[in-house]
């Protein structure tokens, strides 16, 4: 038994050793969809995050401000992840008649996360929702409903299960996203009802579709990116998307 331990014990040893040689391991938190009572998150963002090397770290709902920044406290990176429509009042506009169903509980929630982790200096990626709420947070506005404020041939809310790529997106050479891709263009897949119209102050759009729609952004004087496919449907050992979880700290600040 004292046998077992000790070589488990190396074992361990040995994988956090080679893991740190090559990156730093990071803590990356997760904010919890809210639901219904019990914390959410959806198994795809944790399991590319595990796939990149890294720890997913739940954070469930709370109203409590300093239970959010003891959370925040302990990690590395924030990733905002995809989900409803983002009620417009955020940004002082009236609903459109086509909106969709918004979550308010969850929207207060990744505001107050926002404020906090952005008091922290921490580094963030926003994937889908999560790069229109960065957007909407620091000041920019929503189409509210896509198809109906902006004429596209591209199928922005694919039918196709999330694995499968849809659209091409052209990338900003000078970005942090062509940094780590190493490439012009790339097909990603596309479930969005909404897209960032107009961009927020101190931010620029790094990536986008044929359509003008944008597909990346990023600050740069913040560690803060989003994008709006989602790399987490996309990933697979060695591919190009796992890039995008494996290199976080190095997307979020090249
Ligand atoms: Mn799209």
């Amino acid at each position: 038994m004292k046998r077992l331990i000790i070589s488990l014990h190396f074992l361990l040893c040995t994988a956090l050793w080679s893991s740190a040689d090559e990156w730093k391991s990071l803590t990356v938190g997760i904010p919890d969809i809210c639901q219904g009572d019990d914390p959410i998150v959806r198994h795809l963002y944790v399991d590319a995050v595990r796939s990149g090397g890294h720890c997913p770290f739940v954070i469930p709902y709370t109203t409590d401000s300093l239970a959010i920044v003891a959370a925040l406290q302990r990690i590395d990176v924030l990733m905002l992840t995809g989900g409803e429509d983002i009620n417009p009042a955020l940004y002082n506009e009236e609903p459109s008649i086509y909106l969709e169903r918004t979550n308010n509980r969850r929207d207060s929630f990744e505001v107050k996360i926002l404020k906090v982790a952005v008091a922290l200096r921490k580094p963030i990626l926003g994937i889908c929702r999560g790069m229109q709420m960065i957007n909407v947070f620091f000041g920019g506005t929503l189409y509210q409903d896509l198809p109906s404020e902006h004429e596209t041939n591209i199928p922005h809310r694919q039918n196709l299960p999330k694995n499968k790529p849809v659209h091409s997106v052209g990338f900003e050479r000078n970005s942090r996203l062509y940094d780590i891709l190493k490439t012009d263009t790339i097909m990603v897949n596309s479930l969005h009802h909404q897209a960032v119209k107009s961009i927020a102050p101190g931010f620029r759009i790094t990536a986008k579709a044929h359509d003008g729609i944008a597909e990346g952004i990023q600050c740069d004087s913040l560690p803060i990116l989003g994008v709006q496919f989602h790399p987490e449907g996309l990933v697979k050992d060695g591919n190009i998307f796992q890039r995008l979880f494996k290199h976080l700290l190095e997307i979020l600040f090249h």
